[in-house]
C-alpha cells in the first residue's frame, strides 16, 4: 500500500467532472488495491474552481498536473464539446509526450501504464512515442455506448441516412435496440465535425490493449456477456465499475443540502439534477417546478440558469451557472416552497453523492449522465429519467426499456406527466414498485461485484496483472 515500488499509471483526463471523477476513482482504487501511483493529468481549459477543489482533495497517491494551454481559435465558434475536447486532445499530443517522457524519468522506471478517457483516444499516440508500453482505454460511460463506438467505423458506410431518420430502432450485439433520435447526440449530423471524430475516435480505439469500462453486467447483462469474450478486431474489454466518488465527509458547505434532508422522513424526497453541466429551457425549467409542486413529494433540486441563450450544455467546461438561476423560476415558487417546507432549491452545485446516500432521498430525477445513474443504484435510489445530450437518451432507453431502473418523462415535459412519472417512482405500486426492486436488486449486485473476488475486482486485478509482470522489464527496453 502507497508503496513507490508499485507501479505508476499516467492517467489523461478530458473536460468535464463526469470524465475526471470516475478517472480518479480507478486512480485510487489502483492506488488502496494495487499499491499503485498515479498522475492524473488534465486540460488547461477546464481549470475551473471545482477541478481545482476536487484535485486538491485526492490522496497523495494520487498526483496531478495540467497540460499546456492549446490554441483553439480557429474552431467555428458553436462548435460541438465533442470537436473541442478531440481537437484539445489532438493538438496536445506533442506536449503529452513530453510529460510522460518526464514522468519516465521521474518515476524511475515505474511508469507502467498509460490510460486515456474517451475522447482521450489520440493520446495513445503520445503513449507510444514515449514509450508506455500499456496502453488503455478507461470508458466511463457503458457497454451500450461501447458497442455503439467500436461499431461507429462499420456503421458509418452502412447506414446511408441520418441515425434519427432510421425507421426502425437501432440493434446493436446484444444491446436493448436504441429508437434513432435517442442515439448519441454526437452522431446525430453527420454534416457535424463531432461525427467524423466520434468515428475516429471507435477505430483509434483499437490501438488500445483494454479498454475498461465503469458499468457492470446486471446493468446491461446483454453487452457485457458479447464484449466479456476476446475477439481479434477489438482491444479486451474489462467492466471494472461501478466506480463512484463517495465521500462521507459532511464539509460546511454540504450543511444547507444535508441538514435539510436530515428534518425528511426516511425515502420521502426526490433529488433533481442535471449533471455537471445540463441546463433546461427556460418553458420547461417552469414546467418542472410546477410539476415537482403538483407531485406532492418532497424534493431538493440544483437549479441551473436556463439553457435558452446558448447550448444545453453551456455549464459544461465551468459548473458555476452564471447568473442567478431562481430568478427563472415561477413567480412565487421559491416563497411557496420555503414555507410549506416541501422542497428546498440550490443553486448549481449540490454534494450529490451524499444526496443519494442519504436516508430521507427515495428518488433520482436525472438527466441520466452515467456517473449519476451509477451513484443512483450504488444508493438503491429509483430513477426518472429525464435526458438532455451525450449518450443520455440512450441512456435513458437501456434504463427503462432495457433492465427497468427507471421511468422516463414523457417526450412532451409537460407538469401533469412530469407530477405522474415521479409519483410512480416515489410510490406508485405498478411500474414503480417494480423499478424500485430491480434498483434493490442492482444495488446488491453491484456491491458484490467490488467485493474481493467480485467480478468488477477480478477483471482490475487481471489488468493490472497484465501491467506489472510484463511492463517493467520491456519498459527500460523503448
Ligand atoms: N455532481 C455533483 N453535484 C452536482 C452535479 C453533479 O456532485 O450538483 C457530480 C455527480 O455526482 C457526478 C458528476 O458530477 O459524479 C456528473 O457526472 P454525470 O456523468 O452524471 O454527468 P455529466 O456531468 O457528465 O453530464
Amino acid at each position: 500500500n502507497g508503496s513507490v515500488r508499485g507501479p505508476h499509471v499516467a492517467m489523461l483526463a478530458t473536460p468535464g467532472m463526469g470524465h475526471l471523477i470516475p478517472l480518479a476513482e480507478l486512480a485510487k482504487r489502483l492506488a488502496s488495491r494495487h499499491g499503485a501511483t498515479a498522475t492524473l493529468i488534465t486540460f488547461a481549459s477546464t481549470a475551473s474552481a471545482t477541478q481545482r477543489a476536487f484535485l486538491a482533495s485526492l490522496p497523495p497517491a494520487v498526483s496531478s498536473l495540467s497540460l499546456p494551454p492549446v490554441d483553439l481559435s480557429d474552431l467555428p465558434r458553436g462548435a460541438a464539446i465533442e470537436t473541442l475536447m478531440s481537437e484539445e486532445c489532438a493538438r496536445s499530443v506533442p506536449a503529452l509526450t513530453s510529460i510522460l517522457l518526464d514522468l519516465k524519468r521521474s518515476t524511475g522506471g515505474r511508469l507502467a501504464a498509460f490510460v486515456a478517457d474517451l475522447f482521450g483516444a489520440d493520446s495513445l499516440d503520445a503513449a507510444r512515442a514515449a514509450g508506455v508500453r500499456r496502453r488503455c482505454i478507461f470508458f466511463p460511460t457503458n457497454l451500450h455506448a461501447l458497442t455503439l463506438i467500436l461499431h461507429l467505423p462499420e456503421l458509418d458506410s452502412s447506414v446511408p441516412c441520418e441515425f434519427r431518420d432510421l425507421p426502425e430502432p437501432l440493434r446493436l450485439p446484444g444491446c436493448v435496440p436504441i429508437p434513432g433520435p435517442d442515439i448519441l447526440m454526437p452522431l446525430q449530423d453527420k454534416s457535424d465535425p463531432c461525427y467524423r471524430w466520434m468515428v475516429h475516435h471507435g477505430e483509434k480505439y483499437r490501438d488500445a490493449e483494454a479498454i475498461l469500462v465503469n458499468s457492470f453486467d446486471a446493468v446491461e447483462p446483454g453487452p457485457a456477456k458479447i464484449l466479456r469474450q476476446p475477439a481479434d478486431h477489438r482491444p479486451a474489454v474489462y467492466p471494472i465499475g461501478p466506480l463512484i466518488h463517495a465521500d462521507g465527509r459532511r464539509d460546511d458547505k454540504d450543511a444547507l443540502c444535508l441538514e435539510w434532508l436530515d428534518r425528511q422522513p426516511a425515502r420521502s424526497v426526490i433529488f433533481v439534477s442535471f449533471g455537471s453541466g445540463g441546463a433546461l429551457p427556460t418553458e420547461q425549467m417552469r414546467e418542472l417546478a410546477l410539476g415537482l409542486e403538483l407531485s406532492g413529494q418532497r424534493f431538493l433540486w440544483v437549479v441551473r440558469s436556463p439553457s435558452d441563450e446558448g447550448a444545453v450544455n453551456d455549464n459544461y467546461y465551468d459548473a458555476e451557472s452564471k447568473k442567478d438561476p431562481f430568478t427563472y423560476l415561477p413567480e412565487g415558487f421559491v416563497d411557496r416552497i420555503t414555507a410549506s417546507g416541501v422542497g428546498l432549491v440550490v443553486p448549481s452545485w449540490a454534494p450529490q453523492t451524499k444526496v443519494l446516500a442519504h436516508a430521507a432521498t427515495g428518488g433520482f430525477l436525472t438527466h441520466c449522465g452515467w456517473n449519476s445513474v451509477l451513484e443512483s443504484l450504488v444508493y438503491g435510489v429509483p430513477m426518472v429519467a429525464w435526458p438532455l445530450y451525450a449518450e443520455q437518451k440512450q441512456n435513458a432507453v437501456m434504463l427503462s426499456d432495457g433492465v427497468g431502473a427507471a421511468l422516463r418523462v414523457p417526450e412532451s415535459k409537460g407538469r401533469e406527466k412530469i407530477a405522474a412519472t415521479v409519483r410512480e417512482v416515489m410510490q406508485g405500486e405498478g411500474k414503480g414498485a417494480a423499478v424500485r426492486a430491480k434498483v434493490a436488486e442492482l444495488q446488491k449486485a453491484a456491491a458484490e461485484g467490488l467485493r474481493d473476488g467480485g467480478a468488477a475486482a477480478a477483471a482490475l486485478a487481471e489488468v493490472v496483472e497484465g501491467w506489472t509482470t510484463t511492463g517493467g522489464q520491456e519498459l527500460e527496453e523503448d
